[in-house]
């Protein structure tokens, strides 16, 4: 397992050729199955928001297996979403864990909104999805 600097480089190297428009990492672009399809080694944990526009892959330019993503509206920690990180630690040995919040977040504004003027008609799990937000 790559070490904790070497996994972050590695991710900003792979932003600084998305922000480029580069597809350096060739792996990233296929849809065929990995090599080592019955082990998986990601080498960084993504905790990040499901907002479509954040993609971990691809806005790090990285190829199947390399990452371990966890997505959620907010990117939040709840113990859910801690339970995978842990999981991945565990089983993995990954030694980077990055939270990847992004600007212009719907779920962090429709959070912010409610507080200013909660809403009646909100669905449940959404409502609790809010309710997490605004904990963190
Ligand atoms: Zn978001």
């Amino acid at each position: 397992m790559i070490s904790a600097d070497e996994a972050l480089k590695r991710l900003q190297d792979g932003n600084k050729r998305f922000v480029a428009g580069i597809r350096g990492n060739k792996k990233a672009h296929i849809t065929s199955i990995p090599e080592n399809k019955d082990r998986q080694n990601p080498f960084a944990i993504i905790l990040g928001c499901s907002d479509s526009r954040v993609p971990a892959e691809i806005v790090f330019d990285q190829g199947m297996g390399g990452l371990f993503v966890i997505r959620v509206a907010g990117n939040i920690v709840a113990p859910s979403q801690l339970g995978s990180i842990e999981f991945a630690v565990e089983n993995f040995g990954t030694q980077s864990v990055i939270v990847l919040g992004h600007s212009s977040c719907g779920a962090v504004t429709a959070t912010l909104d409610d507080i200013k003027q909660p809403r009646t008609q909100v669905h449940s799990n959404v409502f609790l999805l809010l309710i997490e937000s605004a904990q963190q």
